[in-house]
């Protein structure tokens, strides 16, 4: 690919917003999953209120959310859901995450056309693509417009890779064990789209030349190693932090959140035993079960529980004393942005990775899922919430987190990164340009 800047299309006429900024128009692209959209939204926010235009192309169950945020929803034909690909884990022999990422390749054959051809009539300044997968950053490649990696969980160079830091977990293997198998598919869906070829290195750092990563630097592993390519912008919450659909008990009751995410949460014998655990307890109960649990599944259900298949989580951890989470990152980020103990409850290795790091930095427990009893459940969630020491830890690091400059800080980052570009490509020549 030939990076090309924003300053290259004589056709356009420049717009400028009401601070006198050039407006740009920013093609957001991302896999239809929460973890990966929702961190990404604070973001889209911003710079629609500095006066960009944002397109945000994904799954029709997340269009909702991007509009809300105030971007243009583009809707792809996705055919990817990963709970359903790998059940209730990715399981240790490899095939299923080699699944799931044959899958992943599979469904961009199918968006990328449909991106091109929306993207090729409208054409954005840049695309923001989610940096864990492939489709956003085929665009970027395949219509020569510069790129911006969104990455919604630690970030990958040549000094770390997560899959490495991970093996010894069942997930881990599996990415081991598939590794060549996704890199044949990926070369052949670069070879057959016509993509340059660095495109079709799976797993190594992204090509992109602006890297956003919604965690701080101090949570990242080998952070000092990252250049600065890779910012590091911690979380925000922005217009997410307020809901309407929720509001706390109206008694004062400690409320404590229960959630496994969206993904790796079919455990309706997690839910049963924290209905054990905390039935007719002072706790205000919010246990968000997900789309597969049937709730009639969970027997009778306490009048100190609220259960539903999705509450606005970072609504509720602005009011909760303790959360017994999966620590999927960006509910792991959440909380500790929020400052609210985490009693960890991981359910694959990139959360195992979570919950050892938050309870390193002294911000909550990790349990094993495996021999969890409901006594051991409720003893710990009292003794992590009456924690004096965790509650100091959680007040340093959501100070930390929050003077990461979030979705600020992300956006004028992209601003400054092409702002950069426009003034290379006005005074450099350009490389000649390979087409596709
Ligand atoms: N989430 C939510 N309500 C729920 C459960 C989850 O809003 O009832 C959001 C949560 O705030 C987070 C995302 O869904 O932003 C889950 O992402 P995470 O990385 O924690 O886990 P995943 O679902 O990807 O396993």
């Amino acid at each position: 690919m030939c990076l090309s800047s924003p300053g290259d299309d004589h056709d356009k006429v420049a717009e400028y917003n009401y601070l006198g900024r050039m407006s740009k128009h920013l093609a957001f692209v991302s896999v239809p999953a929460y973890g990966h959209v929702n961190p990404t939204l604070p973001l889209v926010e911003e710079l629609v209120a500095r006066g960009h235009r944002v397109s945000y192309a994904t799954g029709s169950e997340l269009l909702p959310a991007v509009r809300e945020a105030g971007a243009t929803p583009v809707e792809l034909p996705w055919d990817f859901d990963v709970s359903k690909i790998v059940g209730r884990g990715f399981g240790a022999d490899g095939s299923r995450a080699a699944a799931m990422m044959t899958k992943l390749i599979e469904s961009s054959r199918v968006c990328l056309p449909v991106l091109v051809e929306h993207f090729g009539d409208d054409r954005p300044d840049a695309v923001c693509h989610d940096g864990m997968s492939f489709v956003g950053s085929a665009l970027a490649d395949k219509i020569d417009v510069p790129a911006v990696a969104l990455i919604p969980s630690f970030a990958s160079n040549k000094h770390f890779d997560l899959r490495s830091k991970m093996r010894g977990s069942a997930g881990a293997d599996a990415a081991s064990a598939v590794l060549a198998e996704v890199q044949a598919a990926l070369k052949a869906f670069a070879a057959d789209n016509g993509l340059s070829e660095r495109f079709a290195v799976f797993g190594q750092e992204p090509t992109a030349g602006l890297k956003v990563a919604f965690i701080p630097r101090s949570f990242q592993f080998a952070g000092e190693t990252f250049d600065d390519t890779f910012r590091f912008i911690g979380p925000s919450l922005g217009s997410r932090a307020h809901s309407d659909e929720w509001s706390p008990p109206a008694d004062g009751s400690p409320v404590l959140f229960i959630s496994l995410g969206t993904v790796f949460n079919d455990r309706p014998e997690f839910f049963a035993m924290c209905v054990e655990a905390f039935g007719g307890s002072p706790w205000h109960v919010v246990m968000s079960i997900g789309a597969a649990v049937d709730p009639a599944s969970l027997g009778a259900i306490p009048s100190n529980f609220e259960v539903g298949s999705r509450f606005p989580q970072p609504a509720v951890l602005g009011h909760a004393r303790a959360f017994v989470s999966h620590t999927g990152m960006n509910s792991t980020m959440e909380a500790l942005y929020q400052a609210v103990p985490l009693i960890a409850v991981p359910q694959m290795g990139e959360q195992v990775l979570n919950a050892e790091r938050a309870e390193e930095l002294g911000c909550g427990r990790k349990l094993d899922p495996e021999t969890l009893t409901a006594d051991l459940l409720r003893d710990t969630v009292s003794q992590v919430a009456d924690d004096e020491t965790i509650r100091a830890n959680l007040a340093r690091v959501s100070r930390e987190l929050r003077a990461c400059g979030g979705a600020t800080e992300g956006a004028e980052a992209i601003e400054a990164y092409l702002g950069e570009l426009t003034a290379t490509s006005n005074t450099v020549s350009r490389p000649s340009s390979s087409s596709h």
